[in-house]
């Protein structure tokens, strides 16, 4: 409320100057032409005179008429001088005026991300936390059977899994707001992305996954780890973000200087406008309140920084008929 107030009072300061502007320059220029205007017409009496007494080839006649001339150019350029100066107030009013916009906007988002996250994070903590403790009193309580055991701490060791990685994320990003230097080692792209595929088929066994290739070779330099993390963090996305049964295609293509990979869900998909911001910190679509996906808005960020990093590219399109289609370009070699 109060940075309302102060954007209102700002504006209203910036119209007060831009009328005040408007009206002194018009006041000068009126002045100005006053002060042209009874110089001219003195000038003008003088050359009369002058005429009527000596005629038009005395010396002084031509003296006035060189001196009205150069009295007429002196009025105009002052009047384009008054007219110059207030155009650059304007200019300067009207980039202050967008400054405090663009300021302003940036300070809501900004407001809204740390609201997003701090709701985000507490309920990713809190969550993984309760269900590990109530899953704890129950074994205190009672005497479970041995598959009851087995079914809890299965249970409790993915919800461990949850807060481990929300942990290694925080870290994680904390580091590659540094700079992040990538670990480079030979690594097969498309072994790496079947062996994932086959752990998450296992994991996620209603999801539908595809992938293809063109070309034969697609080992690349590259940060073995960075590189799981961004498949994992893209794939899970593509399954999390998908109302219906998720049916992912990936799809890697070997080009001259560096390998094309595109990873397509049939989920939400992303809305056009917010295809550059889920790449920023905590960034998630839509409202916290109202969001019934479990996530922080580091993934994304995560996934970025490791692939700017490898000195390659990403990128968001549409997937046709639905759902998202995220691109990747990796260089063969990270010069
Ligand atoms: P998180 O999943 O923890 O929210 P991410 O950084 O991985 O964070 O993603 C940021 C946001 O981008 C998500 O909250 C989601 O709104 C959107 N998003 C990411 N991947 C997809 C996808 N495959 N389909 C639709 N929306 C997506």
């Amino acid at each position: 409320m109060r940075k309302i107030r102060l954007r209102l009072l700002s504006y209203v300061v910036m119209l007060y100057m831009l009328m005040a502007s408007g009206w002194w320059s018009y006041l000068l220029f009126s002045k100005n032409q006053m002060a042209f205007e009874a110089q001219s017409s003195m000038m003008v009496l003088q050359l009369g005179a002058e005429e009527r007494a000596n005629g038009k080839e005395s010396p002084r006649y031509i003296d006035l008429l060189e001196k009205r001339a150069a009295l007429e150019a002196k009025n105009e350029r002052q009047e384009w001088m008054i007219l110059g100066e207030t155009m650059v107030f304007i200019g300067i009013l009207f980039a202050g005026l967008y400054l405090i916009d663009r300021g302003y906007r940036k300070e809501v988002e900004a407001t809204r991300q740390r609201r997003n996250f701090l709701l985000s994070i507490s309920h990713e903590l809190k969550s993984p936390i309760a269900s590990i403790k109530l899953i704890l009193q129950t074994f205190l309580k009672r005497n479970l059977s041995p598959e009851q055991i087995n079914k809890f701490s299965s249970g409790a060791l993915k919800e461990t899994e949850r807060l481990e990685k929300l942990v290694t994320d925080l870290l994680l990003s904390a580091k590659l707001e540094e700079a992040f230097e990538p670990h480079l080692e030979d690594l097969d792209l498309l072994e790496l992305t079947n062996s994932l595929i086959t752990d998450l088929r296992l994991k996620y066994p209603t999801a539908h996954f595809s992938c293809e290739q063109n070309g034969t070779q697609f080992n690349i330099e590259a940060d073995i780890s960075g590189i799981t993390s961004v498949l994992l963090n893209l794939l899970e996305n593509a399954i999390k973000y998908c109302k219906t049964a998720p049916f992912i295609q990936v799809f890697l293509e070997e080009k001259e200087e560096y390998i094309e990979l595109k990873i397509a869900d049939n989920g939400m998909g992303i809305p056009e406008r917010e295809k550059k911001q889920v790449f920023e910190k905590f960034y998630r679509v839509g409202n916290e309140d109202t969001r019934s996906t479990k996530g922080t808005g580091l993934g994304l960020y995560i996934v970025n920084k490791i692939i700017q990093a490898h000195r390659g590219t990403i990128s968001i399109e549409d997937n046709v008929p639905e759902g998202t289609r995220f691109k990747i370009q990796l260089p063969i070699k990270v010069k």
